[in-house]
């Protein structure tokens, strides 16, 4: 779809500029324009939904700012995907190519100011993010990575946010955003929707070589974690979170107990 360009149209700021070239908010004096406020409306106004794009058509369109790798690009498309818009890549649409995106559906008008608070009314309150994480332990339901633990690929220290289990725009209620089943504890990385662009993806073939040697019991469950998209505490990990918020004192007379029940001495 072409863009309009004729006088008046919404795809331009007061000044005439189009609210995708903006660099500096409208009626301030330095204040900067978002990002994320700028690929929304350049999508907005020249894309249809059901259109696709790619990371290399928004740096021509946008400035090779707004997507100066796979991992800044992301970031700008979570908040948009926070605020309505359903943009799938290939890790959720397996008919789109690697580095290819669909706009699915048009979410806030994130360049005019108030959208996104609008938009926003059914995040989870700090109460309900506080519930969410002490249910499941401060640790990533999906990959079961804790608050205290880095990431075994890089040793970055892991982040935990809150991922909702329903899409958001099936939470038209204060009731509903305050259903603890409705959310979950997630990691940043897990959280991120978009991986298909991360530096060194997994081969299937390595995959799948790895997965000869693990016992018929450790398949099982594995399949059951693969199927289900989470790893769950085992018992020994939710027994293992619990003696570790323990006092110094109460972790030894644990220690003390299970080296007996082992048949350890002293
Ligand atoms: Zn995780």
């Amino acid at each position: 779809m072409p863009v309009d360009t004729s006088e008046n149209d919404e795809s331009r700021a007061p000044d005439g500029t189009p609210w995708w070239e903006l660099s500096i908010q409208p009626g301030t004096k330095a204040k900067r324009f978002g990002q994320e406020r700028r690929l929304a409306a350049w999508l907005w106004f020249s894309k249809s939904v059901g259109d696709t794009f790619t990371m290399r058509e928004l740096r021509a369109a946008l400035g090779p700012d707004i997507a100066e790798d796979a991992e800044h690009l992301n970031r700008r498309l979570r908040e948009l995907r926070k605020c309505d818009w359903a943009i799938p890549s290939q890790r959720s649409d397996g008919t789109l190519a690697p580095d290819e995106y669909r706009l699915q559906r048009k979410g806030a008008r994130l360049w005019l100011d108030g959208e996104r608070a609008k938009h926003n009314r059914f995040a989870p309150s700090l109460r309900i993010r506080r519930l969410v994480m002490d249910q499941d332990g401060s640790r990533c339901r999906i990959c079961g990575l804790g608050a205290d633990d880095t990431y075994p690929e890089d040793g970055e220290r892991v982040r935990l946010t809150i991922g909702h289990l329903v899409p958001q725009e099936r939470l038209t209620s204060r009731g509903a955003r305050d259903d603890l089943s409705n959310w979950r504890t997630e990691c940043s990385r897990c959280n991120e929707t978009v991986r298909d662009e991360i530096p060194d993806p997994e081969r299937l073939d390595e995959v799948l070589a790895g997965l000869k040697r693990l016992t018929g019991n450790e398949a099982r469950e594995l399949l059951s974690w693969v199927r289900k998209g989470e790893r769950p505490r085992s018992r020994v990990d939710q027994a293992y979170d619990r003696a570790r918020r323990l006092s110094e004192p109460d972790r030894a007379a644990v220690i003390e107990h299970l080296a007996k029940r082992v048949g350890e001495n002293g």
